[in-house]
C-alpha cells in the first residue's frame, strides 16, 4: 500500500482526491496549509506528497525547499496555471513531477507510480537485514523468518535504528534523540516500554534475548542470534 499526503487548500479538490486515491487502495492523509503539510510530511512518513502550489499560508514554491531540508519524499506539485516558469521553478526547488489542474485521478495515479518507479531504480535497497530479520524503511515492513511483523511507528523507528547499527551498542540517549527527538534525559522508561513491546512482537524476552540485548546502564545492541555472538554475555546485564 502506498501512502500519499495531499496538501491542498481547496476542500472540494482535496476530498475528491482523497476519495479517488482511497478507492485506488492508497492510504491517504491530507493537509489544508503548507505548515500542516510540512508537519504531516515529517510525522506521517508518506511515500509520496502531492503539493498544491497555491496555498493560503506559504506558497508551495517556498514549501518545497523547506520540505527538501527535512525529507527526500517524492513530491508531485499541482499547479492551477500551465505556466512554464512556475513549473521550472518547482522542479528546480525539488519537485519530482507536476500536474496541471484540472487533472483526473488516473493521471495522478500514473504520476505516483512513475515517481515511485524512478525512486526504486535510483536508490539502493535500504533494507536492514540481520539474520532472519528484515527491516525496510521504504515500505516500513518488518519480517522475521519471512513472516510479517506488525509494529507501531515508534517500534519500527526503534528497530530500524538498532538494525542499521547491528552489533553496536546504541545508547538510550541516542535512541531518544533519534526516535523521539528528545535531547533531555529521563525518557529511559519510554525506551524500555517500547523495547519490551518490540521484544514481545519478535517473540523474545529480556531474560532470554535473541536479537535485542540490553547492556545495563549503557544501551541496547541488536545482534544476529545465528552468528553465536556469545561474546557480550559477560557484560550483558540481562
Ligand atoms: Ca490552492
Amino acid at each position: 500500500m502506498v501512502s500519499v499526503l495531499i496538501v491542498e487548500d481547496d476542500s472540494a479538490i482535496r476530498s475528491a482526491l482523497i476519495r479517488a486515491l482511497t478507492a485506488g487502495g492508497h492510504a491517504v492523509t491530507s493537509a489544508a496549509t503548507g505548515m500542516a503539510g510540512l508537519t504531516s510530511a515529517v510525522d506521517d512518513h508518506p511515500d509520496v506528497v502531492v503539493l498544491d502550489l497555491g496555498l493560503p499560508d506559504i506558497d508551495g514554491l517556498r514549501v518545497l525547499p523547506m520540505l527538501r531540508a527535512v525529507s527526500a519524499v517524492p513530491v508531485i506539485v499541482a499547479t492551477a496555471r500551465d505556466d512554464e516558469r512556475v513549473i521550472v521553478q518547482a522542479l528546480d526547488a525539488g519537485a519530482d513531477d507536476y500536474l496541471v489542474k484540472p487533472f483526473g485521478a488516473e493521471q495522478l495515479e500514473a504520476r505516483i507510480r512513475a515517481v515511485l518507479r524512478r525512486l526504486a531504480t535510483a536508490t539502493p535497497d535500504p533494507t536492514a537485514t540481520v539474520g532472519a530479520l528484515t527491516v525496510n524503511p521504504v515500505t516500513r515492513e518488518v519480517t522475521l523468518d519471512g513472516i510479517p511483523v506488525e509494529l507501531s511507528r515508534k517500534e519500527f523507528d526503534l528497530l530500524y535504528l538498532l538494525a542499521q547499527r547491528a552489533g553496536e551498542v546504541v545508547t538510550k540517549r541516542e535512541i531518544l534523540a533519534e526516535v523521539w527527538r528528545q535531547s533531555y534525559g529521563g525518557g529511559d522508561r519510554t525506551v524500555d516500554v517500547h523495547l519490551s513491546w518490540l521484544r514481545r512482537k519478535l517473540g523474545e524476552t529480556a531474560a532470554e534475548p535473541r536479537y535485542l540485548h540490553s547492556i545495563r546502564g549503557v544501551g541496547i545492541r541488536l545482534v544476529d542470534p545465528g552468528r553465536g555472538d556469545g561474546d557480550d554475555t559477560g557484560q550483558s546485564g540481562s
